[in-house]
């Protein structure tokens, strides 16, 4: 499948004129909120009208007070299902399945890295404990389907933003709605999210455990004592492992991790 979400370009909203970003292959898709008022408060008041001022607010907030050259996010999602495009250059990349560098995610610490490589989409409203509309879900899921698609993205790789740097965005109520979002985006494309892949990650224990830090050791990636206890340091030996190898760094033991490793 193509691109085929509908989305309003920065010349059809007005945006202040920008340069040209570079452009990378993206990994994630990055989830935020506005921390605008909810509807019937909202800004866009759920029309393309709306929507393009929304817009033009958030370019010139990110502008002027965060000191960025231009939108931070690639996209904006709006209470009434409206898609506008955020940082310049954005659709023409993504259609040809790159997105340009931008400024929603910055990666703070040990977090994932890589958020700004990725298409940041703002969901007009607050989600602390406020449900996103139907209107808005259908249009995020849309827009996830056509990224994924067309930048080859897997659907678990949908991410908030809290995941890349020290906030709380996009809120505790669609964070935990994030799993339902990538099943609804992993049907439409007819892909399984292979939530059956045998994972090892923080908290794990065992001679599984063992048998990584052994591995881990011996490329010379300390994870501490050989305890079979997946704590922090072992935590940390498997994000630069996997930094050295190009494999995505979640500290996460997968198919991909556990193959690079030559774990059985
Ligand atoms: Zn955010």
């Amino acid at each position: 499948m193509p691109f085929t979400a509908k989305v309003i370009t920065t010349d059809e909203w007005g945006a202040e004129s920008a340069g040209s970003f570079k452009k990378t292959v993206p990994k994630f898709i990055v989830i935020h909120n506005t921390d605008n008022k909810n509807p019937p408060d909202d800004v866009s008041q759920g029309t393309v009208d709306g929507g393009k001022k929304l817009a033009r607010q958030i370019q010139e907030d990110h502008i002027k007070r965060n000191r960025w050259n231009d939108s931070g996010h690639n996209f904006l999602n709006t209470t009434g299902g409206i898609i506008l495009e955020g940082r310049h250059g954005t659709l023409n990349a993504v259609k040809q399945g790159m997105c340009v560098v931008s400024a929603h995610a910055k990666q703070d610490g040990n977090r994932l890295g890589g958020g700004n490589n990725s298409p940041g989409i703002e969901n007009e409203g607050n989600f602390k404990t406020f449900k996103m509309q139907q209107k808005q879900w259908d249009s995020l899921v849309e827009l996830c389907v056509s990224l994924c698609d067309s930048c080859n993205i897997n659907p678990k790789n949908i991410r908030g933003h809290r995941d890349f740097s020290n906030t709380d965005c996009p809120g505790d109520w669609l964070y935990g709605e994030l799993p339902r979002l990538r099943q609804e985006v992993a049907d439409k494309l007819g892909t399984t999210l292979k939530e059956d892949e045998p994972l090892l990650q923080l908290d794990a224990i065992g001679q599984d455990v063992i048998e990584l830090q052994q591995k881990l050791t011996d490329k010379g990636f300390s994870p501490g004592a050989i305890d079979g206890d997946f704590g922090e340091n072992t935590r940390q030996a498997v994000i630069a492992f996997q930094r050295s190898v190009g494999l995505l760094d979640d500290g996460i033991v997968g198919n991909d991790t556990r193959k690079a490793l030559g774990l059985t």
